[in-house]
C-alpha cells in the first residue's frame, strides 16, 4: 500500500466494503435479491443483470467486499471452497503441473488426486518450507504453486514471499489458501501471490451457517477466464447465503481479534499442563515457523493443536467426549469453539505412517477456539483432561 492515508483500515473495510445503500429504496443493508431473472426493456437492453447464475446484485456486493478485504481488484464467490478451487484448476490444460504442500487440507488433496489427476494434470506434494524441494519439482510445465498457511492441523508456516520469489518472471502462478488466517491476519496478494482462495464457510462467514468459497486476484486476464468458468460451470452461491456472509463480514475484525486473544491464552495454558507434551500454535517463539509467521501475519489466529503426553487413542477419545463448551465437530472458524481428533476425523483417510510423519498421531487434538470467555474455555479443557485421565 503506497498511501496509508487513503487506505481504509481492515475494520472499516469489514464494515463498509461492497455495501452501498440500495438506489431504489435507500435501504442501508444490501437487499437479498431472490430472483433468477431480470426484466429487459427491449432485446439486450438490461441494467447489467440478465440471469442470476451470471450476476446477482447481492452476490456482486459480496464479491466487491471479498476483493477489498484481500487488497485485490476482483472477487468471485462460489458455492463452496472446493467449488472455488475447482474453477482455478479448470484453467489448466492436460500436461500442466501443480506443486503443492505435503500438509494440505484433505478435501483439496482429494480434488487434486482423485478428480484432476484423471485429466492429465500432474500434482507434486513437497514441504514448501524447503525451497530446494520446491525448485526440484519446478519445470516449464509448472502452472501453479498451491499453498496453504498456516496448515491444518500442524500450523506449519509457508514463507509466501519466498515462494513467490522462486517463480518470479516465470509463467507459474502462486495461489494461497488463506482460510486459516483470514484477511484480517494475512494478505497474500500484498506478499506477491497471484491469487487468494478462502473457504468462506470458516472465518469469513464466521457463524457455521453457510458453506461458500471465494477467489480474489488482481490479474485481469485470469479474472476474465475465471468469471467465464464461474458462469459456465455454475457453482454459484445463492443470494440468501451471500447476505449471511455480508452480515458475517461486518464483525470479522472483532471476531478475529477475540479468536487470537483466546487462542493465545489457551495455547499458553495448555503448554504448562502436565497431561500435554506439545502445543502447536505459531505464536510460540519455539514454533518452527514463528519468525515467518510474525513477519507475514498480523496475529497468530485461533487454531491450536496439542499432543497428549501419553499419545494414546483412548485418552484422546475421552478428552474430546468430555468437553462441554468445545463441541466435537468438523470445520472451524465459527464463533463457537470446536474440538476435533484429526487422526480419526479430518485425516482418517491418510495412511498412519504418512500422517504420523507430519505429527498427526493418535494423541493429537485440534481446537478451533471461539469467541467465548477464555477462562470458561480453559476450565472446560481442564475438566475434560482431568476426567479423561482419571478414567484412564
Ligand atoms: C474447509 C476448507 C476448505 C474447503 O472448503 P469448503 O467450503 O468446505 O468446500 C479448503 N481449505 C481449507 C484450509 C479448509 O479449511
Amino acid at each position: 500500500m503506497s498511501d496509508k492515508s487513503q487506505t481504509p483500515g481492515p475494520g472499516t473495510l469489514a464494515v463498509h466494503a461492497g455495501v452501498e445503500p440500495d438506489p431504489t429504496t435507500g435501504a442501508i443493508m444490501t437487499p437479498v435479491y431472490l430472483t433468477s431473472t431480470y426484466v429487459q426493456d427491449g432485446v439486450g437492453n438490461h441494467k447489467g443483470f440478465e440471469y442470476s447464475r451470471t450476476h446477482n446484485p447481492t452476490r456482486t456486493a459480496l464479491e466487491v467486499a471479498f476483493a477489498a478485504l484481500e487488497h485485490g481488484t476482483h472477487g468471485l464467490a462460489f458455492a463452496s471452497g472446493l467449488a472455488a478451487m475447482d474453477v482455478v484448476l479448470k484453467t489448466l490444460r492436460p500436461g500442466d503441473e501443480v506443486i503443492s504442500t505435503n500438509d494440505l487440507y484433505g478435501g483439496s488433496y482429494r480434488l487434486f488426486t482423485t478428480v484432476f489427476a484423471h485429466y492429465g494434470i500432474t500434482f507434486h506434494f513437497v514441504d514448501l518450507g524447503d525451497l530446494d524441494a520446491l525448485k526440484s519439482k519446478l519445470n516449464e510445465h509448472t502452472r501453479l504453486i498451491w499453498t496453504e498457511t498456516p496448515t491444518n492441523p500442524m500450523m506449519q508456516i509457508t514463507d509466501i514471499a519466498a515462494v513467490v520469489d522462486v517463480v518470479k518472471g516465470t509463467a507459474t502462478r502462486v495461489v494461497v489458501d488463506n482460510t486459516f488466517a483470514s484477511p484480517m491476519l494475512q494478505n497474500p496478494l500484498d506478499l506477491g501471490a497471484d491469487m487468494v482462495m478462502h473457504s468462506v464457510t470458516k472465518y469469513l462467514g464466521g457463524h457455521s451457517d453457510v458453506v461458500m468459497g471465494c477467489l480474489v486476484t488482481s490479474d485481469d486476464a485470469w479474472e476474465d477466464e475465471l468469471r467465464t468458468l464461474q458462469n459456465s460451470c455454475g457453482a454459484v452461491p445463492g443470494p440468501m447465503d451471500c447476505f449471511l456472509v455480508l452480515r458475517g463480514l461486518k464483525t470479522l475484525h472483532l471476531r478475529m481479534q477475540r479468536h487470537c486473544e483466546n487462542g493465545k491464552a489457551i495455547a499458553h495454558h495448555l503448554s504448562t499442563h502436565p497431561a500435554i507434551s506439545k502445543v502447536y500454535w505459531p505464536g510460540f517463539t519455539t514454533h518452527p515457523g514463528h519468525e515467518i509467521a510474525a513477519r507475514q501475519m498480523h496475529d497468530f489466529g485461533g487454531m491450536v493443536a496439542f499432543t497428549l503426553a501419553d499419545d494414546n487413542l483412548q485418552t484422546a477419545k475421552r478428552v474430546v467426549a468430555k468437553t462441554n463448551l468445545f463441541t466435537l465437530a468438523e470445520s472451524l472458524g465459527g464463533v463457537e469453539s470446536l474440538i476435533g481428533h484429526p487422526a480419526t476425523m479430518t485425516h482418517a483417510s491418510i495412511p498412519r505412517e504418512v500422517r504420523e510423519k507430519t505429527g498427526v498421531t493418535d494423541g493429537l487434538i485440534r481446537l478451533s477456539v471461539g469467541i467465548e470467555d477464555a477462562q470458561d474455555l480453559i476450565s472446560d479443557l481442564d475438566n475434560a483432561l482431568e476426567q479423561a485421565l482419571i478414567r484412564g
